[in-house]
């Protein structure tokens, strides 16, 4: 039978940049036996103009039957004035809680030809490849209570950052799981000098760290983590932290690639049943323009075959597709060097599709 996968173009450049990744799965369909069924659907500000809702029933209907979801972005400068609720970033938390998306995946991994791009020096950078695993659906992003609350200048905001111990040994074998598949080595970060909630991580993760003697576990303050992002990137394997910590250092480790437009990212649940996004955001300023780099989008499409299809022989043809245009001197503006001639969009696209041939 065939598979399904949701596809949720979203806002700003998500429709050009999933428009190249839909490209792709038809060449795979049309040349290499991928035999998928593919639904649109709607997800944050397009959903609340089209359905008065970022995350609206009919969007949540196809989530539910798909096998895999891949997402564009979703926000803009268009939603930012309307109720929180109703903000397109609220539907994309929501989608994430409805299919338990509680893993998200972060490679951050730099393609020899654009080592130059990263703020970095080259030789700190090059053959750079870790992997972040967030928790992706607790911790202080979730947590109750939160609010704000009292008049004038008594008026206080607070959050709380919590997490339960099954929260923690799923997010911890995901870690493990992750290391296992790679070197190895897993880094658990966390601010165990200060919180109790990173108390209860730290001892957690250690007594999970049992079912894997094979993976070598180390634990790090996320102050030190993000030093060392920038120090030594190359010492990390795979990184295992909460919601808030992961947020900033995957981003961190983005910046070390140097572009953002490379990124992938996969967010799964425990029936390997995943939402795949590029790590970026809907890039207003540069919507409409052709200037968007698809190639996030079309790594997260083979992360996607790799981990909710088992076709990890087809997301490798795909991450060697992009490594050969990438070889072969392609650039959108995002990635190329000073004076380096650029493609838009669509023509990095097509040229993927070339190289899978
Ligand atoms: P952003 O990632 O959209 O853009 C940051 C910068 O990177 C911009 O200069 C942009 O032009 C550039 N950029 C991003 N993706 C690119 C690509 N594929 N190719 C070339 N350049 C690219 O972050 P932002 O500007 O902080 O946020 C814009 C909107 O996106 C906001 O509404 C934000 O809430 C939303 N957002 C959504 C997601 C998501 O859907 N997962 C993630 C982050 C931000």
């Amino acid at each position: 039978m065939s598979k399904k996968i949701l596809i949720l173009p979203g806002d700003g450049i998500g429709p050009e940049i999933v428009g190249e990744a839909v490209k792709v799965i038809e060449a795979l369909q049309n040349s290499h036996g991928l035999d998928v069924e593919i639904e649109h659907g709607l997800l944050g500000g397009c959903a609340y103009d089209a359905e008065g809702d970022p995350y609206p029933q009919s969007t949540q209907q196809k989530a539910a039957a798909a096998d895999a979801i891949l997402l564009g972005a979703v926000g803009g400068p268009k939603w930012e004035a309307i109720e929180r609720e109703m903000r397109p970033e609220k539907g994309l938390l929501r989608i994430r809680a409805d299919l338990n998306l509680f893993a998200n995946l972060r490679p951050a991994m730099l393609y020899p030809e654009l080592a130059a791009a990263s703020s970095l020096k080259p030789e700190l950078v090059a053959g750079l490849d870790i992997v972040i695993v967030r928790e992706l659906t607790g911790g202080i992003y979730f947590g109750q209570p939160r609010g704000i609350e009292g008049e004038g200048d008594a008026r206080l905001g607070y959050n709380t950052m919590r997490y339960r111990v099954d929260e923690i040994e799923r997010i911890a074998r995901a870690g493990f799981e992750t290391a296992m598949r790679r070197g190895k080595k897993l880094c658990s970060v966390d601010k165990a000098n200060v919180l109790e909630v990173s108390e209860l991580w730290r001892e957690t993760v250690t007594r999970i760290g049992g079912e894997y003697p094979e993976v070598e576990l180390s634990h790090m303050y996320v102050d030190n983590a993000a030093m060392q992002l920038v120090r030594s990137p190359k010492q990390f394997d795979v990184i295992v932290t909460g919601n808030l910590f992961g947020d900033i250092l995957s981003d961190i480790a983005a910046m070390l690639t140097g572009s953002i437009g490379m990124l992938p990212s996969a967010s799964l649940n425990e029936q390997g049943k995943g939402m795949y996004e590029p790590v970026h955001g809907s890039a207003p300023d540069i919507a409409g323009s052709g200037k968007a780099n698809p190639l996030a989008t079309i790594l997260s499409l083979a992360m996607l075959l790799r981990h909710s299809l088992e076709r990890g022989d087809l997301a490798g043809k795909i991450e060697a597709a992009v490594g050969q245009v990438l070889a072969n001197g392609l650039r959108t503006a995002d990635i190329a060097a000073a004076g380096e001639s650029t493609v838009n969009t669509s023509e990095m696209g097509a040229a993927v599709v070339a190289a899978l041939q």
